[in-house]
């Protein structure tokens, strides 16, 4: 916890702010490992506080000894101590902090000025610590288990919400404390939309069926996808199949530091594109996951920046086609010293579920 608190305090340092201001849940993990839904933490050059209502204040007591607990009305902002204790140069989180509040703070504070972080925070948490991996790891360990099981549970008349839930409480069973987003379980069509949240649909024979879910262990996320076949593949589904598996396997093993989410992009799309699918591929290939399921690194064409050492992103080609439904396959990956290591271990051979 130290070293985060640190990096924030470097930041301070170079801007030359009397305190910072974090509002957003997974900064607030990240700084304090206050798990509570409301809270300003304040972080000067050397004090910590946590601005909260007496609903926290065992928990804050509990999981963030090192800051001093402050009380405000569940009603009330955090404006008080701000301007009880005299800051008047403040970073703040401007992707994230309302409009209203920003401005309440500038009217109720005489001569505050407000510094944007310009996503300093999210920066510093998309590199990850071996405590941190192990926690995304332990995710998706029970992802892999979860695939072992509900592929076996996949027969024409079943639906999509009956597997989705099947393997939520599984691996709820096993470990996980929560899921990390709402399980994607689309079938035939449906899996042509590349977020189709499981519905009532029942699984056809012939169907392609897309399982995108993930668990949060520890406070955080994995994110995997598999796509199977009911029945046997024609020869459509198992070219598109092998399309995405070739561009999957492609810019997942070029994942090392210093190239960029937009190079990886590119690997996956040109051989996409070359296959005649490049207009189905309407996403990036792939997202950074931490605390949030998407985080820094941008892995898609915004991604600029060069990938270092303790970066988790996801490599997630897919091809949809409207009229016969969709492919997505996703691993989960960190970029390490020499280059990567797949966190998501599921086989990805194309299944085909005997009918
Ligand atoms: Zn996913
Ligand atoms: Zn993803």
């Amino acid at each position: 916890m130290n070293q985060r608190i640190e990096a924030i305090r470097q930041w301070i340092s170079q801007e030359k702010v009397d305190a910072v201001l974090l509002n957003k849940p997974a900064n607030r993990f990240y700084a304090t490992g206050f798990t509570g839904s409301a809270g300003t933490v304040v972080i000067t050059p050397d004090e910590l506080y946590m601005i909260t209502d007496f609903r926290y204040k065992s928990q804050v007591q509990e999981q963030s000894p090192d800051f001093t607990y402050l009380e405000i009305d569940k009603h009330e902002t955090a404006i008080k101590y701000i301007n009880n204790l005299g800051f008047k140069r403040v970073g703040i989180e401007e992707e994230f902090i309302s409009y209203s509040l920003a401005m309440s703070y500038e009217d109720q504070i005489p001569g505050i000025e407000l510094v944007p972080m310009k996503s300093q925070l999210t920066k510093i948490r998309s590199v990850k610590s071996a405590e941190e991996v192990a926690s995304v790891k332990k995710a998706a360990a029970l992802a892999d288990e979860g695939w072992d099981m509900i592929q076996k549970k996949v027969r024409p008349g079943v639906s999509e919400k009956e597997l989705a839930l099947e393997l939520e409480v599984y691996m709820r069973k096993k470990g996980a404390n929560d899921v990390s987003f709402k399980f994607i379980v689309a079938s035939g069509t449906r899996s042509a939309l590349p977020h189709g949240i499981a519905s009532d649909k029942l699984i056809e024979a012939g169907d392609f069926v897309v399982f995108d879910y993930g668990n949060l262990v520890n406070g955080y996320c994995s994110d995997m996808t598999r796509t199977l076949v009911v029945g046997q593949a024609t020869d459509q589904q198992k070219e598109i199949y092998d399309t995405v598996l070739k561009a999957q396997i492609a810019s997942l093993e070029a994942v090392k530091p210093g190239i960029t989410g937009t190079e990886l992009d590119l690997i996956a799309r040109d051989i996409i594109t070359e296959a005649g699918y490049g207009d189905y591929f309407g996403h990036g290939l792939g997202h950074g996951v931490g605390i949030e399921i998407h985080e820094l690194p941008h892995v898609n064409h915004l991604g600029t920046e060069p990938l270092i050492p303790g970066n988790i992103i996801t490599i997630e080609p897919g091809i949809y086609l409207p009229e016969l439904g969709g492919v997505r396959i996703e691993d989960l990956v960190l970029v390490t010293e020499n280059g990567y290591e797949v966190l998501s271990h599921s086989d990805k051979a194309l299944v085909q579920i005997p009918v």
